[in-house]
C-alpha cells in the first residue's frame, strides 16, 4: 500500500520534494506525541515542533471546529477573536514589541519584515548566516545558505559564520574578535557596494546550522554593530519560539537579543497554517501609510481561535516550564552516552531542542554525515522519529512536541541506546 502510494506520489506531486527515511513512512493516525502508520505501528515523535502542545489536541480540535462552526473571515472586518488573539500574542513579548501582522507561513512572515526592514532603512544589504534557511519566496531563495536552492545568492546579502564554541581550536575571546571582524567587513562591504545595512536575519537558536554553542556576547555585539550602521534585525523564531527554549518563551531572549522584529510560524497554530511579523509600533508607521498590507487567510477568527488557544494550553499545561527541566535530564543522560562513545561529540541544545555532533573517529575530528543517516534510521526502527541538521549534517535533531514527558524520555534514551551499538 505504501510503495503503491509512493509511486502516485512521484506521478503526481513528483519526486523532488523531499520525503524521510529510506523507505518512507506513511502517518494515517496521530495523537499527543505519538504516531500511527499505515500498519497500525506506533512512533514516538520526538522531531516535529509544529504540533507544539501535542498531535490533535483536543482543546484545538473543539476550539477551531467551534469557531469554524460560527463564522470565519478574512481581516477587514471587526472581529473579537483577531484582536483578543493579538493582545495574548503581544503580551509574550515586552512593551516595545506592540505591533502584529499575521501571515499563513514563515515564509512569508520573513518576507513580509524584510520588505518592513528595506521600507525603514532605504536600504537593501542583509547579513544572514552562511548556513541558514528562512524560507521559501524567491526573495529569501535569494539568502539561502544551507539548503539547496536554483537561484543564485543576491548580490546584496553577505552571509557571516556562525560562530560556534563546540567547533574552534580558538579561545573564547580570540573566536569572538574575528567574528565581529567579519561582520565589520560584510558591513563594510555593502556600504562600498551601494547597498548599505538593512538587515541582520538569524534563527535565534541556529537549528540549520546545527545548534551552536554560541561565545557569550555574540548576538548583542552582532546587534551593536547593525544598529550603529542604521540596520535592522530580525529575530526568525519559527523554530525557537513558543516555549522551545524551556527557559524564555522566545529564543532571542535566552541569547538576550533585542530585536526590531520578530518573526513567527510552525507551532503557532499546532499545525493550523499561521504565521506572524511582531514589531513596534514606530516600525509599522515606517510601512503601514505606504502598502495595503493585506493577507486574506491570514490572521482569520478561526487561525486566531487557534493560536490563542495553543497559547493558553502552554500556560495552562505549563509545557515551557517542563521542558526545561526535562530538557536538562535528558542532557545529563545524553551527557552519560558521551562517556561510553568516543564518536559522540558536545552535547548541544536546550529545553525541547536538543543533539549531539557523531564524528566517523574516536578524536572527534571528522564529522560523520553516514553515521548520523544511520543513527536516524536506526531509531526509526526502533520506532523513534528524530533527525539531523548541520553543515556536515551530522548533528543529532532532537525536538519532539513539549507535551514530550518523562516516560517519552525514556523510551527516547533506550532506544537511542539501542540504535548507538548499531552504528
Ligand atoms: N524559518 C525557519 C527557521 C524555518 O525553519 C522555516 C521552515 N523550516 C522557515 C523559516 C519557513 O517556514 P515555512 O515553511 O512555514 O514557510
Amino acid at each position: 500500500m505504501t510503495a503503491t502510494l509512493l509511486e502516485r506520489r512521484y506521478k503526481t506531486l513528483g519526486p523532488y520534494s523531499p520525503l524521510f527515511y529510506d523507505e518512507p513512512l506513511e502517518f494515517v493516525a496521530a495523537h499527543d506525541v505519538w504516531l500511527t502508520d499505515a500498519r497500525g505501528e506506533q512512533y514516538l515523535d520526538a522531531y516535529n515542533n509544529v504540533p507544539q502542545v501535542g498531535h490533535c489536541h483536543p482543546r484545538i480540535i473543539a476550539a477551531m471546529a467551534d469557531q469554524a462552526g460560527r463564522l470565519n473571515i478574512h481581516t477587514r472586518y471587526l472581529n473579537n477573536h483577531v484582536v483578543d488573539y493579538a493582545e495574548q500574542l503581544l503580551g509574550t513579548f515586552p512593551p516595545e514589541l506592540n505591533r502584529v501582522l499575521f501571515t499563513n507561513s514563515g515564509s512569508e512572515a520573513n518576507d513580509l519584515a524584510f520588505r518592513m526592514v528595506r521600507q525603514a532603512t532605504g536600504a537593501s544589504g542583509v547579513l544572514v548566516s552562511d548556513f541558514s534557511y528562512h524560507g521559501h519566496t524567491s526573495y529569501l531563495a535569494g539568502l539561502t545558505t544551507g539548503l539547496r536552492t536554483g537561484e543564485a545568492l543576491a548580490a546584496e546579502v553577505r552571509p557571516i559564520r556562525i560562530p560556534d564554541m563546540d567547533r574552534t581550536t580558538l579561545s573564547e575571546a580570540d573566536l569572538l574578535a574575528a567574528s565581529f571582524a567579519e561582520v565589520d567587513a560584510a558591513i563594510e562591504s555593502l556600504d562600498r557596494a551601494g547597498y548599505g545595512l538593512a538587515g541582520f536575519l538569524f534563527d535565534s537558536l541556529f537549528s540549520t546550522e546545527g545548534l551552536n554553542t554560541l561565545p557569550a556576547g555574540y548576538i548583542t555585539g552582532v546587534i551593536d554593530r547593525v544598529h550603529a550602521a542604521g540596520g535592522l534585525v530580525v529575530a526568525d523564531e519559527v523554530q525557537s519560539g513558543f516555549g522551545r527554549t524551556g527557559t524564555h518563551f522566545w529564543g532571542h531572549q535566552r541569547i538576550g537579543a533585542a530585536p526590531d522584529f520578530v518573526t513567527l510560524g510552525k507551532p503557532m497554530g499546532n499545525g493550523h497554517p499561521i504565521g506572524g511579523v511582531v514589531t513596534s509600533s514606530e516600525m509599522l508607521d515606517h510601512f503601514g501609510p505606504h502598502n495595503n498590507y493585506f493577507n486574506t487567510f491570514a490572521g482569520t477568527p478561526v487561525s486566531a481561535v487557534v493560536g490563542s488557544t495553543v497559547l493558553s494550553i502552554l500556560q495552562d499545561e505549563q509545557l515551557p516550564q517542563k521542558a526545561t527541566i526535562l530538557g536538562a535530564s535528558i542532557k545529563e543522560s545524553l551527557e552519560k552516552l558521551r562517556a561510553e562513545y568516543p564518536f559522540i561529540g558536545p552535547i548541544k541544545g536546550t529545553g525541547l531542542f536538543f543533539g549531539f555532533e557523531v564524528f566517523d573517529d574516536e578524536a572527534r575530528q571528522t564529522p560523520s554525515a553516514g553515521r548520523t543517516k544511520q543513527l536516524v534510521e536506526a531509531m526509526k526502527r526502533n520506532h523513534v522519529l528524530i533527525s539531523r541538521i548541520g553543515r556536515d549534517d551530522s548533528v543529532l535533531k532532537i525536538r519532539p512536541p513539549l507535551a514530550f514527558r518523562s516516560e517519552h524520555a525514556d523510551r527516547l534514551l533506550d532506544a537511542l541506546k539501542i540504535s548507538l551499538k548499531e552504528v
